[in-house]
């Protein structure tokens, strides 16, 4: 029964809701006054959505006030979003009620599927512990887990480069003491493996160095896979 009104609650929330959409649901729900408190619901039925700032301001009263139905960290998680790896035990946390259900295998060593086994939401992940040491997150459906158990996978960390750009747009590049460092020439070696024809200045795009140190990267790479 609250399942009702907490799911598109949480996607106000979390920041994941379409403006009309919320809107029609909002003023439809009979019980939502009574569940919420008639002060924030009137908050709620009065708000600007056009005032960002109020909006705002609304999403963190309504995600404290459904906080005490939450069993498990996935409602807080927006559709897309990434987890930081050790940082706080965010990621314990979240993992902890999760069960991996299918995993692409070796070839695309970061790609898996796993489920909550409180709320069932189906997580797709992409875990990068090399570069951006972040779990990137995408909510999925059972049609998409179902297609990718008959091997067609949704594209959002289909290839490794797609994925570490999603790195550079949600996450903070790392500051390597070791310009050097294994993780990145195995990181530049997989990005040439999937698309050869693939740029210094990509590299660089999707990686957050300087395009010498990516040229410098992908000549070392090269030379020692010729030698390997
Ligand atoms: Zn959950």
């Amino acid at each position: 029964m609250q399942n009702r009104f907490t799911k598109h609650l949480w996607q106000f929330a979390r920041g994941d809701w379409q403006r009309k959409g919320f809107e029609d649901w909002l003023y439809s729900q009979d019980g939502l006054e009574g569940f919420l408190g008639e002060e924030l619901y009137l908050e709620l039925v009065s708000c600007d959505f056009s005032n960002s700032e109020e909006v705002w301001k609304l999403r963190q009263s309504v995600a404290e006030a459904i906080d005490k139905y939450r069993q498990c960290e996935c409602p807080k998680i927006r559709d897309l979003d990434f987890i930081p790896m050790g940082f706080d035990g965010d990621d314990e946390r979240f993992f902890a009620n999760l069960t991996e259900i299918l995993n692409y295998g070796e070839k695309k060593w970061w790609l898996y599927i796993s489920k909550c086994g409180r709320c069932e939401t189906l997580w797709m992940v992409g875990q990068d512990d090399r570069h951006y040491d972040d779990y990137f997150l995408n909510r999925i459906s059972n049609h998409q887990l179902d297609n990718a158990q008959k091997g067609d996978w949704p594209e959002l960390f289909f290839t490794y480069e797609r994925m570490l750009a999603l790195g550079r747009d949600l996450s903070t590049a790392p500051i390597y003491c070791d310009p050097a460092s294994p993780g990145l020439k195995w990181t530049v070696e997989d990005l040439l493996k999937e698309r050869p024809a693939i740029t210094q200045d990509e590299i660089s795009d999707v990686l957050g160095i300087s395009v010498e140190h990516a040229s410098w990267l992908m000549k070392e790479t090269k030379s020692s896979v010729k030698s390997g």
